[in-house]
């Protein structure tokens, strides 16, 4: 990539921006264009990060680390260089068609019957939390369509994977969660397959800027499982998205003195329990206290509240892990 090219990224993505877009917030203005904030980078207490949005550079007083926003990418997903060159380009195209789409799937969800049955059938039922989740629907078929009178064209559609190589819309029949730098689609037939994401990172631990506020956090692994804790008063709950975790999500729970309980699947079968012992290990290794929550055989956190379990049920669990 040439000078130049690098020179009209970091143009085009303007550094504040960026950071908004990944929960930053400042918590003072030192004088016009300089803010001060935590630092997204290490475990900050009081606000030690620097911005100055018309350079577009960044220092933390804390950690020491500073740059631009190429820099900075590298540092917060934890990439080299290439990679992080290339989550920018992604993000650069990716963002505000994401929060469009995101958009009009929520406008989706209260018109499709079947959605919100489906959703009530997983215990996910308060307005309160449909709209913390920012919860959508992908009824297929009109996404396209939407996008195409917006002025996106068709090749930005397919490059983003939210419209297939033979032109239909990729999510059909499928409630969605908006994600940092992506979409989660749950299927609600049985015949097609249950998860989906779009391609491209996972991004870090769900919610992560509010469940990082408690000392203890309750680790799960599906959505659905988030949603009913979430929904039962548990807002120190954040999830993984499946049992293996990323780098960037690993480190987030280690940035800080905390206790995690993990809560995921106990399948005797699944994939739930081996997963759960070598995060166990690992997080034990980086000085992490870790309890693992045990749920009745067959059970995972959702179908727990979905059978009838309630949150003084659930906080016994918490109290009984080990
Ligand atoms: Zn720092």
């Amino acid at each position: 990539m040439s000078r130049q090219a690098l020179d009209e990224l970091k143009q085009q993505i303007p550094l504040l921006d960026y950071l908004q877009a990944h929960d930053w917030r400042p918590v003072r203005q030192l004088s016009r264009g300089r803010l001060m904030g935590l630092c997204p980078l290490h475990e900050d207490h009081e606000p030690s990060f620097l911005v100055d949005s018309h350079k577009n550079l960044f220092y933390c007083y804390g950690c020491g680390r500073g740059g631009d926003v190429i820099r900075l990418a590298e540092l917060y997903h934890q990439v080299k260089f290439p990679q992080a060159l290339s989550l920018l380009r992604q993000w650069r195209g990716l963002a505000p068609l994401l929060h469009e789409v995101a958009g009009f799937y929520r406008m989706q969800l209260q018109r499709h019957g079947e959605a919100v049955a489906y959703l009530d059938q997983r215990g996910v039922r308060s307005p309160e939390l449909i709209e913390h989740m920012r919860i959508g629907y992908a009824p297929g078929g009109r996404l396209r369509g939407w996008l195409t009178q917006l002025g996106y064209s068709l090749q930005t559609l397919r490059q983003a994977g939210l419209v297939t190589a033979s032109g239909y819309d990729t999510y059909r029949g499928r409630v969605v969660f908006p994600l940092e730098a992506n979409l989660y689609g749950r299927s609600l037939s049985a015949a097609a397959p249950p998860h989906r994401f779009l391609p491209g990172i996972k991004g870090g631990l769900y919610s992560w800027d509010q469940a990082q506020l408690y000392a203890e956090v309750i680790l799960v692994e599906g959505l659905f499982d988030y949603a009913v804790l979430w929904q039962a008063g548990f807002h120190n709950v954040t999830c993984s998205m499946g049992t293996n975790l990323n780098a960037r999500q690993f480190r987030q729970l280690c940035d800080g003195p905390r206790t995690v309980y993990l809560a995921f699947d106990a399948d005797t079968n699944g994939s739930g329990q081996p997963a759960a012992q070598s995060l166990v290990c690992r997080l034990g290794e980086q000085g992490v206290n870790v309890r693992t929550v045990a749920l009745p055989d067959g059970y995972d956190p959702n179908s727990f509240f979905v059978r009838g379990g309630d949150a003084r049920q659930f906080q016994a669990l918490l109290e009984a892990a080990r």
